[in-house]
């Protein structure tokens, strides 16, 4: 092997590296935001849905490694799959599998659907 080569493998396994470590900061952050938007508080801010710490330290914590202000504007919402008219207007709470495919509720339609999952037929 030439000095050059060795020079050129070097470099290689050094772009590897920060690859392989610019995908696990991106893997960490989207699980780091899916745990926020798991546990965090649901929140309006300007009339938009948003997420807050609650003033909970892991949460702020969270917020801090995401570079997130607190409240965070939810930028592309999910709302509720409730079958309802007019539509509701509240963001999701859960998913869940149910006959006509995964749905997704906010707290209060989650709670009518699974009473009547639970009622006698
Ligand atoms: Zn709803």
């Amino acid at each position: 092997m030439t000095d050059a080569e060795f020079v050129a493998i070097l470099r290689l396994s050094d772009d590897v590296s920060k690859l392989y470590a610019a995908d696990r900061i991106e893997a960490l952050a989207a699980a780091l935001a899916d745990v926020v938007h798991q546990f965090g508080y649901e929140a309006v801010q300007d009339g938009q849905p948003a997420i807050t710490t609650g003033g909970l330290s892991a949460l702020e914590g969270a917020f801090e490694a995401l570079g997130w202000a607190d409240p965070y504007v939810i930028p592309n919402p999910i709302w509720c799959d409730a079958p309802v008219e007019p539509r509701c207007p509240n963001r999701t709470t859960s998913g869940t599998p149910t006959p006509e495919g995964y749905k997704r509720f906010c707290q209060d339609h989650f709670h009518l659907w699974q009473a009547a999952q639970d009622a006698p037929s």
